[in-house]
């Protein structure tokens, strides 16, 4: 079983582990003792990085979740194998660009919920676009959605920390409900989680998340929406990306 340093710090850059296995299942891939590369999930991709083991280094190319196991794939295992020490260090401006576009997807859900009474049906978390699709909502002006862009913003602008915490699933679950937080996604976690890790940005948005984020909300920037497309009946598809700082 992998231990996944991610989940307790998002900002953990560089780690040192030993292969538990080699395997081609994937093709030329390693599952570790522990790690800090978040394997693709909940629409937020696998990282990438480099691994070194003595003066030899692999390309990380993806990685995936293997029930308990995370999969790192790499561009060959000429060399490993089971007990050989790594040191892995990840490809951080990507991970970083995802930190800021999966916090700022908790800001902009919590907000279509609260203020458009919408629900966040899927979301994909990428580098440059990232995505949500919302249902139900009505169809707005390009004016309305500059407005609401600005909202989004402010909130952004107010520093407000990002914690992350555990607590048991029963009382999760019941603290989850009383912030409003969408039961549809409760009920997504599997039954064999005991303990939910709960994201929370500061007093306004409370979140079921595995995910990687960053500490505060100032250091998101500003997002811009791109466009605001239908996709389908009562779907709308909101893109956005980031204002360089
Ligand atoms: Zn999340």
């Amino acid at each position: 079983m992998t231990d996944r340093l991610y989940l307790h710090d998002c900002y953990i850059q560089e780690f040192d582990a030993e292969i538990i296995d080699v395997t081609d299942f994937p093709n030329n891939s390693v599952i570790l003792t522990q790690t800090v590369f978040f394997p693709e999930s909940g629409g937020q991709p696998g990282d990438q990085g480099t691994f070194y083991a003595g003066n030899t280094a692999y390309e990380v190319k993806d990685t995936k979740q293997a029930k308990e196991n995370i999969i790192h794939l790499l561009n060959n295992t000429i060399g490993l194998e089971k007990g050989t020490k790594i040191h892995g260090k990840l490809d951080w401006n990507l991970r970083y660009q995802y930190m800021k576009a999966h916090t700022a997807q908790h800001v902009i859900s919590r907000y279509f919920q609260i203020e458009l009474n919408a629900e966040t049906v899927s979301t994909q978390i990428r580098q440059n676009q990232s995505r949500l699709d919302f249902h139900p909502i009505d169809k707005m002006s390009e004016l309305e959605l500059q407005e609401i862009n600005i909202e989004i913003n402010k909130i952004f602008s107010q520093n407000l920390p990002v914690c992350i915490n555990f607590l048991p699933r029963e009382k999760a679950i019941a603290f989850l409900q009383s912030k409003k937080y969408q039961t549809k996604y409760l009920e997504m976690v599997p039954k064999s989680v005991i303990d939910f890790r709960i994201v929370e940005v500061e007093g306004y948005d409370w979140a079921a998340c595995g995910g990687t984020h960053v500490r505060n909300t100032s250091e998101i920037g500003f997002v811009k929406f791109i466009e605001m497309k239908n996709k389908g009946k009562n779907k709308e598809r909101l893109i956005y990306s980031f204002i360089n700082k």
